[in-house]
């Protein structure tokens, strides 16, 4: 089964707004050949901004959060409409830092993933296991859990609109890279799982992203592995010089 890699960059609470548009324009002109898929999550703030940068181009515009309901009275809170507005495509959302910094609970996540989906944005649904978990040896049942929770109420057909991403959080942000055995093996029981939750064709096809400290040293070995099929890179989709050869791999 040929699936695209997809390869994603994570802003996070980076740049300021000259920055933002250097690296877009940067990425634009550097990406403009490229075959895989990408996308680029921008603080809120410089989304519009970006939009106009990435318009036309094979960058998909996301965000990094959304509110889990339509517009009215939610102060600080942004939509889904205001996101599609502005140009933006996709939301990444379950991150680990909004699980475990702001409290994001799975119930949560799920409401905001349904009201994603239901409002034409694609997803990058995050999931992983913490440390002490792994040391447990509870990823296997972290990740199921925050799959079934964070995937309910999602149709098979909205299943062609949502990315996994598989961010081991002792990985994020720390060097530390899960080998490119342990993650293909956590990834195939990903895979294997929503085979179940759905059905073997939405296994086959849906995209399941490798995120923790990836990088230009270690991204080939971890994209080689049959079951991870892009990346949701943090540090290093901060500058064109390092996120681009990972966007590069398999061109
Ligand atoms: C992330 O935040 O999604 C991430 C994977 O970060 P980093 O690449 O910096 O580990």
């Amino acid at each position: 089964m040929a699936r695209q890699y997809y390869i994603a960059g994570n802003w996070k609470m980076n740049k300021n707004k000259a920055e933002a548009l250097d690296l877009a324009k940067g990425l634009v002109e550097a990406l403009k050949d490229g075959k895989n898929k990408y996308m680029i999550g921008v603080p809120y703030v410089y989304l519009d901004a970006v939009a106009q940068v990435v318009k036309g181009s094979n960058i998909l515009l996301g965000a990094q959060d959304v509110a889990s309901t339509g517009n009215g009275a939610h102060t600080g809170e942004v939509s889904c409409a205001m996101l599609k507005d502005i140009g933006c495509g996709c939301v990444i959302l379950g991150h680990s830092e909004r699980r475990h910094e702001i409290g994001e609970s799975d119930e949560l996540i799920n409401k905001k993933v349904r009201k994603a989906l239901n409002s034409g944005l694609e997803v990058d649904l995050c999931i992983g296991e913490l440390l002490s978990e792994r040391e447990a040896g509870e990823a296997e049942q972290v990740c199921a859990f925050q799959l079934s929770a964070g995937l309910a109420g999602v149709t098979a057909e909205q299943m062609k609109n949502v990315t996994i991403a598989y961010e081991p959080v002792w990985a994020i942000g720390t060097g530390k890279t899960a080998t490119p055995e342990d993650a293909q093996a956590i990834h195939k029981f990903i895979r294997g799982y929503i085979a179940k939750l759905y059905n073997q064709e939405v296994a086959d096809n849906v995209i399941i992203q490798y995120g923790g400290s990836m990088n230009q040293g270690n991204c080939e070995q971890l994209l080689a592995q049959p079951d991870i099929d892009g990346g949701l890179i943090g540090g290093a989709s901060l500058k064109a010089e390092t996120f681009v050869p990972i966007c590069s791999v398999g061109c």
